[in-house]
């Protein structure tokens, strides 16, 4: 069996109030969660053996948080428990503030492993990134990705558009500055108002939830044809990649393909099971370190529920590839599906050949829609 390694670092500087991922901000705490999650690396090596891994992509919370140390430390776990099949992609996210904070640890991080680097942008102009509360400027975004750059031939980086306030021309300037810096890849989502989410709180307060438009088609489509006339293609609904720099890791997701999460409130899909983690560092610490795997939740899917999730994650990038719907369902896509994939051919919204049937540009603006007609 072959994997993708997902390891949520939860820690952050501080909390971003558009943020509803599980972290925490004492970072005296990662010394302990380092140890816990190479306790949970050693469990699932003995839980899988002789499974293969070909990805590792550090997720957070802000994985650049870590020490030269600490990454080593985890990284020579993996290395040590699992099977790496050669030329692995291996991912860490970063924010701006550690890069220009310490730069000499992503030359250590380089040389320990990490091949490919996603900065968490988000925006060049500075009133954006007051308003996210980031805590970089335009200027230090500007740096950091000129040193990401520098160091690594994989560069990704996360633009956030589409929010209160903001005009066509700044999703402009910041696509613009994106293509001066000549990135391999970029994430471009407009902003959603989580509930429970700091930011969505003051919205409440303020009553001005109604005011938000946070899916504006015109904002979606300037991304798209800027990003697509400039080399760039847009292989899933918020994903964009110069030729050869598609996220491997990203595409499991995508392509239904098998991933391990770990970490506190870390995701995992294998077989037909879905489980996760506990949304706590305590539960997750206090688990592993009594030997027990912290998993919190775990369902076997029924055969409605993995074919529903088997759509929800191929129609946002490479579509239904009909032998591998064949391998896992044990019948025809065309078939089952004429009437609904006979009316998004015919209204233009998806393309198909012999292999497959994949939503094409107009139809990915209108992703969540047509799935919808696909589930049971
Ligand atoms: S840096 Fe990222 S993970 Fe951390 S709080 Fe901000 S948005 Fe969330």
């Amino acid at each position: 069996m072959n994997l993708g390694l997902y390891i949520h670092i939860p820690f952050c500087h501080r909390r971003c109030t558009y943020c509803d991922f599980y972290l925490t901000t004492n970072l005296s705490l990662i010394d302990n969660f380092v140890d816990a999650l190479i306790q949970e690396i050693k469990l699932y090596s003995l839980k899988y053996p002789g499974c293969t891994v070909d990805t590792v992509f550090f997720g957070g919370g802000t994985p650049s948080i870590l020490t030269t140390n600490q990454f080593d430390k985890i990284i020579r776990s993996i290395n040590n428990n699992f099977k790496i099949l050669s030329s692995p992609e291996i991912t860490i996210e970063c924010n701006p503030e550690d890069i220009l904070g310490d730069t000499s640890k992503f030359y250590d991080f380089k040389s320990i492993g990490a091949n490919r680097i996603s900065v968490g942008v988000q925006s060049f102009i500075d009133k954006e990134l007051s308003f996210l509360t980031r805590l970089h400027n335009g200027s230090d975004a500007v740096k950091s990705l000129e040193i990401s750059v520098s160091l690594f031939d994989n560069v990704s980086a996360d633009l956030i558009y589409s929010f209160n306030g903001q005009e066509l021309c700044d999703v402009k300037y910041n696509l613009n500055k994106f293509l001066e810096l000549g990135l391999q890849h970029i994430s471009a989502y407009t902003l959603i108002l989580e509930k429970g989410t700091l930011l969505y709180k003051e919205y409440e307060r303020k009553n001005l939830l109604k005011t938000v438009d946070s899916d504006n088609p015109q904002f979606y489509e300037f991304v798209n044809s800027i990003l697509n006339s400039n080399g760039y293609n847009h292989y899933e609904v918020s994903n964009y990649a110069k030729n050869g720099f598609r996220s491997k890791h990203n595409l499991k997701y995508w392509d239904f393909d098998y991933y391990l999460g770990l970490g506190p409130s870390a995701h995992s899909f294998i077989g037909n099971n879905r489980f996760s983690n506990p949304k706590s560092l305590k539960q997750y610490t206090d688990k592993l370190s009594a030997g027990i795997l912290p998993v919190e939740t775990n369902d076997t899917l029924s055969a409605t529920e993995h074919k529903n999730d088997y759509f929800i994650s191929v129609l946002r990038c490479n579509g239904v590839n009909f032998a591998k719907y064949k391998q896992l369902f044990g019948s025809v896509f065309m078939e089952d599906f004429k009437i609904v994939a006979e009316n998004i051919l015919k209204l233009n919204l998806a393309v198909a050949d012999n292999d497959s049937l994949k939503l094409n540009e107009k139809g990915f603006a209108l992703a969540d829609e047509i799935t919808l007609g696909f589930l049971q």
